[in-house]
């Protein structure tokens, strides 16, 4: 145990004196040379492929800003004329796990954008499949995960991914930490991913754990090409049922609920390391995306930033004992 590993809400921004005086002059939509040959462009945000976040009608709707979706696996097989549409959108991903049948879906389809998600990807097979995957599609922009070691950021990319997707026990429905005992505190992990990532070609995205506007900002700041969330965006309407109280039902995909949903049996051998809730529902994404982004452009105009490569650039993070001055939280009515 050398030093302390920091989370989002371990840190601040450092303010640096700013030329950028308006938020319009920054530009969020950008470039992404993955390490295969491959590009995507757009607002480098990421709707996780979770139910209740990775829908169509989410990857509709946060397309018309440029602003990506991972789609919940088994949507992937859905063939349906309007929802192919959506599929062939250039901000949609499809998500597959370690499975040739899925993997052989995407390769007859061609898939352009894909995300490939287990639960651990340090797994030596899992590094075989992501090798299998690039030859089967070597025109795709390929996302795997997760990890949060330098070394496993390595394999996944010298594997065949593009990105290599960040993240072990920070998402806010996962209960890894408690189960295991294994995690690493999401900030540390992007910081030190993304350095490994440089010396081998390729990035990072940064997966789960995102709490507020500011927490993609510092996402960015320390490295990650991109930023997956799947609570920031659950509870809103285009994810699905929201009840007759106003709330959504939301898990996580490792937890009984979903394996039934989707496997519709639960196996013996495997524990629940997610959580089943029930939250506020939030309305039209619409207003959390702005709510996000103008965040996001607000960071950039403290950090001279006119866009997200110019916030990476050299951004000073503090550690700090409180980020966050709660007094009004209780009485907050808007
Ligand atoms: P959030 O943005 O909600 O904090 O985190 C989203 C991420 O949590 C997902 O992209 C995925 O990596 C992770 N996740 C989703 N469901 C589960 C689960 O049931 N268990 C675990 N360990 N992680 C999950």
């Amino acid at each position: 145990l050398h030093n302390v590993k920091l989370d989002f809400e371990d840190v601040l921004l450092v303010p640096r004196s700013s030329k950028v005086v308006s938020r319009a002059n920054v530009n969020l939509v950008r470039t992404i040379n993955g390490k295969w040959g491959s590009s995507i462009t757009g607002v480098p945000i990421i709707a996780a492929n979770m139910d209740g976040v990775g829908t169509f009608a989410m990857a509709r709707q946060l397309g018309k800003h440029q602003m990506f979706t991972a789609l919940v696996k088994y949507l992937t097989k859905d063939t349906r004329g309007v929802n192919k549409a959506i599929m062939d959108l250039p901000t949609t991903f499809i998500t597959i796990g370690m499975c040739e049948e899925e993997l052989d879906f995407v390769t007859q389809r061609d898939t352009r954008n894909l995300v490939i998600d287990v639960a651990n990807g340090h797994l030596s097979q899992f590094v075989e499949f992501v090798k299998i995957a690039r030859q089967k599609l070597p025109k795709a922009f390929i996302i795997a995960g997760n990890v949060v070691t330098a070394r496993g950021t390595q394999d996944l990319l010298n594997a065949g991914a593009d990105l290599a997707k960040i993240g072990i026990g920070s998402g806010a429905a996962c209960t890894t930490r408690r189960m295991t005992g294994v995690g690493y505190p999401q900030l540390s992990a992007v910081m030190e991913c993304a350095r490994a990532a440089k010396y081998v070609g390729g990035g990072v995205v940064s997966d789960g754990g995102c709490v507020y506007p500011g927490d993609f900002a510092k996402a960015f700041a320390a490295g990650a090409e991109m930023v997956m969330a799947g609570t920031f965006f659950a509870g809103h309407e285009e994810g699905g049922k929201i009840d007759d109280h106003g709330y959504a039902t939301f898990y996580g995909m490792s937890t009984h609920t979903a394996q039934k949903v989707h496997h519709s049996e639960v196996k013996d051998y495997r524990a629940s390391e997610g959580r089943v809730t029930r939250i506020p529902g939030k309305g039209p994404v619409e207003n959390t995306v702005k709510e996000l982004l103008g965040g996001i452009r607000s960071a950039c105009t403290y950090l001279n930033a006119e866009s997200i490569e110019e916030l990476k650039e050299d951004a000073e993070f503090i550690q700090v004992h409180n980020t966050i001055n709660r007094t009004l939280e209780p009485y907050t009515v808007e």
